[in-house]
């Protein structure tokens, strides 16, 4: 039966991928600080495109690193010849081609779990862009169809020094007004980060403000959020980040005095037991995409209870439909949804308002860093954000079409660049020569 069915398949005339081609791209990324240190003045980002035999491309596109890179060039002979609707059965190989017993033979360390997921995302949001182009549908419809018409992102602020990234590196751009202006300006105080809402709230329209922190010691930050409360009230919610850099105590005690002022408190301290342990003890809710970060690890958050939301990321859960089968699990352990996002262009932005349609539910505005880039890879360029939201785009498959020229000006840019993998403790050396990386600083 086994073997019939295989032969049925072998006869059939469906599509087949015929061409792979993985392209890392540099794009322009402005001195935002965090927890990890700062960011280079270029982000790395892979773009993924997959053709078949038919001339059909798909595209998709996830953060880079040359680890990636090569583990996607690892998947070539599995992709080559598949069937881009047999995605279970991709999923599996890819599996298997990955596992330790294959590591060994070419005598690399396994692969982990993580860039299974992260490989499998590139080519599963490649594959639906490619079946919605054959259905003439939107990948939303592969989802199971809209159920909105637009997606809200909340505004993503950021401690920063002065300066543009990429060619301007620290400099700024004289000629730059509005909030390509705005985005340029230093911003370490709670001045600094309010004025940097104002312009990115006004230029975008956004409802919800998330601020990056874990760059400052946690006095600062809470006046910032503190700051932010007093300017924008209640209307507009707020939450804060410091990326688990938090001791115990320390999140205990600026939690309470943020309490109140807050949707959600994002990683406050490190690991599900610190999580769990804190939530018995706030009433803010918790959100993470640092504690509960993949399915194996779903089991033990449930038993501990160390989180409220879960920030999900179609590219670090393993696509757009393991995302919906997090979102159902989520309903079915009464946590919350939303999404994180990295410096990111309009191909995953186009990805991630898909899913966000998709999803039943959208109770948190999710996170960009769209406003923080300024080239894109798609035509017409960058996707409007209007009055905070994100419009599902039009067309079959993602809607977005691949811009060659500005593909191939990225490109350069990554050969240009040097960067061949993220380093924000690296690139924070250059402003202050001791830094060093803390896990749990305050
Ligand atoms: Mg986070």
């Amino acid at each position: 039966m086994h073997n019939h069915l295989l032969i049925k398949d072998k006869k059939r005339s469906g599509p087949i991928i015929k061409e792979m081609h993985i392209t890392p791209i540099a794009i322009t990324d402005p001195p935002l600080l965090n927890a990890a240190g700062i960011h280079a003045p270029y982000a790395l980002r892979t773009v993924l495109e997959l053709v078949t035999d038919d001339g059909i491309s798909g595209i998709s596109e996830i953060p880079g690193n040359s680890d990636i890179d090569q583990a996607l060039e690892y998947s070539r002979s599995l992709v080559i010849g598949s069937d881009p609707y047999h995605l279970n059965q991709l999923n599996h190989s890819l599996e298997a081609h990955f596992s330790q017993e294959t590591a060994s033979e070419r005598g690399d360390a396994p692969w982990d779990q993580r860039k299974l997921v992260h490989v499998f995302s590139a080519l599963e949001v490649a594959c639906l862009d490619i079946i919605g182009k054959l259905q003439n549908r939107p990948i939303v419809d592969l989802l199971g169809g809209k159920m909105r018409d637009t997606v809200p992102f909340a505004a993503y602020l950021f401690f920063k020094y002065e300066g543009a990234g990429g060619v301007l590196e620290k400099g700024k751009d004289p000629q730059a007004t509005g909030w390509a202006a705005a985005r340029q300006e230093e911003a370490i105080d709670p001045n600094g980060i309010v004025a940097q809402a104002r312009a990115m709230c006004h230029a975008f329209g956004f409802k919800s403000i998330k601020l990056k922190g874990g760059a400052f010691e946690p006095r600062l930050e809470t006046d910032c959020m503190l700051a932010l409360y007093e300017e924008f009230g209640e209307a507009v919610p707020l939450r804060f980040d410091p990326n688990a850099i938090w001791k115990p105590e320390t999140a205990l005690k600026y939690g309470l005095e943020m309490e109140g002022i807050l949707e959600y408190l994002e990683d406050p301290v490190r690991g599900q037991e610190n999580m769990a342990q804190l939530k018995k003890k706030l009433k803010t809710p918790l959100a993470t995409n640092m504690c509960t970060t993949s399915f194996e690890e779903i089991p033990r958050s449930i038993q501990l209870g160390s989180e409220d939301i879960i920030l999900s990321d179609h590219h670090f859960w393993g696509g757009l439909r393991a995302s919906m089968e997090l979102s159902r699990m989520c309903r079915t352990f009464g946590r919350g949804l939303s999404m994180h996002s990295n410096s990111h262009l309009g191909i995953s932005l186009a990805a991630m308002v898909h899913l966000g349609a998709a999803l039943p539910e959208v109770p948190y505005a999710l996170d960009t860093h769209y406003p923080w880039q300024s080239e894109d890879v798609i035509i017409g360029g960058r996707l409007p954000i209007v009055d905070g939201s994100v419009a599902v785009p039009e067309g079959p498959g993602l809607g977005v079409e691949l811009d060659r020229s500005s593909l191939q000006t990225l490109h350069e840019n990554y050969l240009a660049c040097g960067i061949k993998k993220r380093d924000d403790e690296a690139e924070m050396r250059k402003y202050h020569p001791e830094w060093v990386f803390q896990k749990v600083r305050w």
